[in-house]
């Protein structure tokens, strides 16, 4: 943790669920967010689901968006548009998630232009970055994500109080994670990046780690220094799990 900032616990549920199988999720994490105060929680549920989940949370928990376009408004089927997330009630959107990179071939110079409609519509964008399992063995991790931090975070960014997740891309969804000093090495690296960038400003940006953050494991990598929260995957679609990895914050 950054000292004097309040974690983000944030959940991405991905391609999952049913609408009413969102609403019992919502239901159930902002029932037991008043429970786990201490950090912030979030919920970023699919595109169609949103809308209603928002609504029925009210104040009592963030929503935010998996994706948005770089546009503004226009011919392109199939997106959605940055203040369109806001005017659902999304405070965040998830940008440049592995998966995104991966199925939509998203770079870091598309990553950016979506951060920045992101900034612009009034939205707090979570920028993931990560390596892959080959970097990783390659020893390439530090400079992989320095690299995706200088193409994907737009000027704005750190004014705006910007989030970025660390989601080593082998460790997604697999019930790996890296070791206790690895995650705090790579952390490490962003903050000195931010710093580097934005001054002042860069030291108190929340840095999350996200790749099978579990209840099991979340206490200790939540206890790293410079790793403000979590972006939570598959224990985020289970109220239990994901407040209790609220609660070791
Ligand atoms: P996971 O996913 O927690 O299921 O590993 C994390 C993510 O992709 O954000």
């Amino acid at each position: 943790m950054t000292p004097g900032v309040r974690p983000l616990i944030a959940g991405n549920w991905k391609m999952h669920g049913s609408l009413a199988e969102a609403a019992a999720l919502a239901g159930a994490v902002r029932d037991g967010a008043a429970g786990v105060a201490a950090a912030e929680l979030l919920v970023c549920p699919p595109f169609p689901y949103l809308h209603p989940v928002a609504i029925q949370v009210g104040a009592g928990l963030a929503v935010g968006g998996q994706d948005c376009h770089a546009a503004v408004k226009g011919a392109h089927t199939g997106d959605v548009a940055a203040a369109m997330l806001k005017d659902t009630g999304a405070t965040y959107v998830i940008l440049g998630h592995s998966e995104r990179r991966a199925d939509h071939g998203e770079a870091d110079a598309a990553v950016r232009a979506k951060a920045e409609a992101a900034l612009a519509a009034g939205l707090t964008p979570i920028v993931c970055v990560g390596e892959s399992e080959a970097q990783r063995l390659a020893g390439e991790a530090e400079a992989v994500v320095t690299g995706q931090l200088g193409g994907s975070l737009p000027e704005g960014f750190a004014a705006a109080g910007g989030v970025v997740a660390y989601e080593p891309v082998w460790a997604i969804g697999t019930g790996r994670t890296p070791t206790e000093p690895d995650i705090a090495a790579i952390h490490a690296a962003i903050r000195a990046n931010l710093v580097q960038r934005f001054g002042e400003a860069g030291g108190t940006l929340r840095i999350l780690y996200g790749g099978s953050v579990k209840p099991g494991n979340a206490g200790a990598i939540l206890a790293l220094p410079h790793v403000d929260g979590a972006l939570v995957g598959g224990a985020s679609l289970v109220a239990a799990d994901f407040l209790a990895i609220a609660a070791a914050a």
